[in-house]
């Protein structure tokens, strides 16, 4: 993170302001129980090491708000992940479910760990670890984790395999973004890049403009930022930035974001990619282009930094790349940003179709997947246009926690407050 803000705080700023557009119905009660978690899991894993020796790790589950479903979200693997941040993600997951309108909560998981510093075996027990201390919480009616930063695939097939040989059951659908073989569905490790591609395609439209003439520049290459280059590049737009976290590239012509994703596979980065000029992550962020995409993580972008931000629109792929100030002063400066709630929600989209599939023992076809992730996400920002124009609201970030904080009131009001 760039800067030091609290990412939980940041949310419930969001939410405060969001709140003077409710109806009065939502009072501070109401509103209390909307900024804060039901319940947060905090544990200590104590793993076996290659070498012989024992390491404890601090991992967190957090169960934000489950009046619309099962608690929904991502398990992250990163040295940075506190408390704090894993709430904070939980939050976003709640409104980014509802502004899709898909029948989910929100939840969140971190564990404390570099996974770079560890092997494929030691990984595996500490992600079994954690499985076992959250079985009693998860299940696919009950709480349904994901992928996020540093986990995929692999993470999700272990965390499977240990709930079901536990409960002694078969059930895929406790946790989504596994691998086909092991039930995931097609197009979910593309599904956060196309939304992103989705919501820039959209936001390009309303304002008049024609994203095939964009130019773009994309904050972090992991699987969100990569894909989105990808996609955003096939739709015609030019790809002029890039970085990770060890640097940048720029190249005015445009960069050939496949290229570029198969020499971070072979490298670990992007910097030094043949034919760009080397720039910073913040040479990127403040680089002249028609559209940015912060696809790190959170704070990216502060209150000082948004003063130099030269883009006319950012489509947040991260969660939580703007800080409250960030965006105080963007709206100012009149630059469109579409929120991450709806920018990434591809990605538990697909996570829902994954489930259903599971559910039916019965599995879409690509095609199928895409399109139908393509109508959510398009209906989800007209919903948000709608209630922008209706009530006259200041930015996309608040039309979402208007129209995501209505969806949450609306089921947790007609469920009864008991007991
Ligand atoms: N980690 C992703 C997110 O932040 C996906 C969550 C999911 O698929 O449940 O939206």
């Amino acid at each position: 993170m760039s800067s030091d803000e609290n990412p939980f705080e940041n949310l419930q700023e969001q939410i405060d302001d969001a709140a003077s557009y409710l109806p009065s119905s939502v009072n501070t009660d109401v509103l209390t129980r909307l900024k804060n978690p039901e319940r947060v899991l905090e544990t200590n894993l104590t793993v076996d090491m290659d070498d012989g020796g024992l390491e404890t790790f601090t991992a967190y589950r957090s169960q934000f708000n489950g009046d619309r479903g099962p608690y929904k979200g991502g398990i992250r693997y990163h040295p940075g992940v506190t408390r704090d941040e894993v709430k904070a993600l939980s939050g976003w997951m709640v409104y980014k479910c509802a502004v899709v309108d898909i029948p989910y909560g929100g939840g969140k998981g971190g564990i404390v760990v570099d996974p770079s510093e560890y092997s494929a075996d030691e990984l595996e027990r500490l992600t079994r670890s954690f499985a076992t201390e959250l079985r009693p919480l998860i299940g696919e009616d009950r709480d349904i984790p994901a992928p996020d930063v540093n986990t995929g695939q692999r993470e999700m097939n272990w965390i499977k395999s240990t709930y079901e040989t536990l409960e002694n059951t078969t059930a895929p659908g406790v946790i989504t973004g596994k691998s086909i073989e092991n039930g995931g569905s097609e197009g979910r490790v593309e599904a956060t890049g196309r939304s992103v591609m989705l919501a820039a395609r959209e936001v390009f439209d309303y304002l008049g403009k024609d994203i095939e003439d964009a130019t773009v520049a994309v904050q972090g290459y992991g699987n969100a930022g990569s894909i989105a280059a990808r996609l955003l590049a096939d739709l015609g737009a030019t790809v002029v930035a890039v970085s990770d976290s060890s640097g940048g590239i720029h190249d005015a012509d445009g960069l050939d974001p496949r290229a570029v994703k198969e020499f971070k596979t072979e490298t670990g980065t992007v910097s030094d990619y043949e034919g760009a000029d080397a720039i910073t992550n913040e040479d990127l962020l403040t680089l002249d282009v028609d559209l940015l995409v912060p696809a790190a993580l959170e704070n990216a972008i502060d209150g000082d930094l948004a003063t130099d931000v030269r883009a006319d629109a950012i489509v947040e792929a991260a969660n939580g790349p703007l800080t409250p100030d960030a965006d105080d002063v963007l709206q100012e400066r009149d630059v469109t940003v579409v929120p991450d709630i709806l920018a990434n929600a591809g990605g538990v989209t697909v996570s829902y179709f994954e489930w259903v599939q599971n559910r039916q023992r019965f599995s879409w076809s690509e095609e199928r997947v895409n399109d139908e992730l393509e109508t959510v996400i398009v209906d989800a920002f007209d919903d948000l246009v709608d209630a922008k124009e209706s009530l006259d609201l200041p930015s996309f970030r608040v039309a979402a926690y208007v129209v995501g904080i209505r969806r949450v009131v609306d089921a947790y009001t007609g469920n009864g407050n008991w007991p």
